[in-house]
């Protein structure tokens, strides 16, 4: 095991620091991380790793390639302002023309929202947008595992199902002076504390609305609300009991499933999402990530290339993870000792009983985990032989971690280097 950790800490030996010699994989991820010009992806970029297709396999492949990182492109141009999800049922705000999911629209709205919820310029109108509907439904015919879940849509569909065109009522509207101090002071009610709302389960034990009973409003000095506890993405009470609550046994957080479904939810821990890693994008992008293998730039981009050859995404990885720490014997006690995940005050603690397994895990403890085991799972994947030979023959530095070279491979240098070659190698 110790070896092996060095062997993930390795890096050029044969090539001097700085490289002399590019292999083609290279290409890809510099092209990706400074989103060169698409020309940068030709033929050879896409020889990489144990490449024994055909010319015309490798052709075929890169158009799919090509296909999939426009529908990327054009997936993360559609992606709604608030839940950051891809639109559904879009709605264009006017006049600043930003995009939301016609219920992210509307929730915002109903939650006192008077602004865009982009750039919280003055708003009157959001309006149903036919022409990004009919490029949302063409990526989709391209792309449908790219379409929001049938539960999400379902969700969204309960709040806003029509074509309509939504107000924003004007600022004075909404919170006439009185009511200021009111909200500050007070607990609102959550989504299930009116008998009759349209989620199908009312509280228990509803909170007083303090525009309606100030009396008997709950002064939030008292602590929380009785059966009620704080969504730990959107903030607003939710139901300890109601179905839509789930709760992370990592951090203990409770999620209302309601305000923005997908991200207000704590899922079965192999089916989560790590929270800010969607594509290998994110994993490029993040420090985080480099930081983990202590700033071995070099072993980072290897990885990197060969996340994106394969077509891996974060998640993907992420159950790997999950999938290996469930077969040791301990599964997620060191973890848990490691205190990797910050307890949350939002709800009323939980007795953890040690010997009760973690089901549910919320995004940002998915993160965690990612994040944690991310080097140990470039290890095992290693081993898969799935690299290239050079890669594989390298040998470690005899200072392993310790090297100083490897943090001095600054990624920017790097990254200029190999531009270098690359346009002298087309000349
Ligand atoms: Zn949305
Ligand atoms: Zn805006
Ligand atoms: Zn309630
Ligand atoms: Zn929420
Ligand atoms: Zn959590
Ligand atoms: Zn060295």
């Amino acid at each position: 095991m110790i070896e092996d950790e060095s062997k993930a800490d390795s890096h050029s030996q044969d090539s001097e620091h700085p490289p002399t010699r590019i292999s083609s994989h290279r290409i890809t991820a510099l092209s990706l991380k400074r989103s060169a010009s698409p020309s940068f992806e030709d033929q050879n970029s896409r020889k990489r790793f144990k490449d024994s297709e055909e010319p015309m396999d490798i052709q075929c492949k890169e158009d799919v390639g090509l296909e999939s990182k426009l529908a990327d492109d054009i997936a993360q141009e559609l992606e709604c302002g608030c839940c950051s999800e891809l639109l559904y049922k879009p709605v264009m705000v006017s006049p600043c023309q930003h995009i939301f999911c016609g219920s992210c629209c509307l929730l915002w709205i109903r939650n006192g929202g008077t602004t865009c919820p982009a750039c919280r310029a003055i708003s009157k109108t959001a309006s149903p947008s036919r022409p990004l509907q009919l490029v949302l439904d063409a990526l989709l015919r391209n792309a449908p595992h790219k379409a929001r879940t049938e539960r999400e849509r379902a969700q969204a569909d309960e709040i806003y199902t029509s074509g309509s065109t939504m107000r924003f009522p004007s600022p004075r509207e909404i919170s006439p002076e009185p009511n200021v101090n009111i909200s500050a002071e007070y607990a609102r009610p959550c989504p299930h504390c009116s008998p009759n709302n349209v989620y199908g389960w009312s509280c228990p034990s509803p909170i007083p609305d303090p525009a309606i009973d100030l009396e008997r409003a709950w002064r939030l000095d008292d602590g929380l609300p009785t059966g009620h506890a704080q969504c730990g993405n959107c903030e607003t009470f939710l139901a300890l009991r109601a179905p839509s609550t789930t709760r992370c046994d990592f951090c203990q957080t409770y999620f209302c499933g309601v305000g923005v479904p997908a991200r207000c939810s704590a899922a079965p821990i192999p089916l989560q999402q790590p929270q800010g890693y969607t594509d290998v994008g994110d994993l490029i992008q993040s420090s985080d990530v480099y930081e983990c293998f202590n700033s071995n730039t070099v072993e980072v981009e290897i990885m990197l290339d060969y996340i994106t050859a394969q077509g891996l995404s974060p998640r993907h990885i992420y159950r790997d993870i999950v999938k290996h720490i469930l077969e040791q014997p301990r599964q997620f006690r060191p973890l848990i000792e490691l205190e990797l995940f910050v307890v949350s005050h939002m709800g009323p603690s939980v007795d953890s009983d040690s010997s009760t397994s973690p089901h549910k895990i919320c995004r940002s403890c998915a993160c965690e985990i990612l994040i944690w085991g991310l080097k140990d799972w470039w290890i095992r994947e290693r081993k898969k032989g799935l690299l290239e030979d050079s890669i594989m023959n390298r040998q470690d530095c005899p200072e392993g971690s310790g090297c100083a070279m490897q943090s001095e491979f600054g990624l920017f240098n790097y990254g200029l280097l190999t531009l270098v070659f690359l346009l002298i190698s087309l000349l």
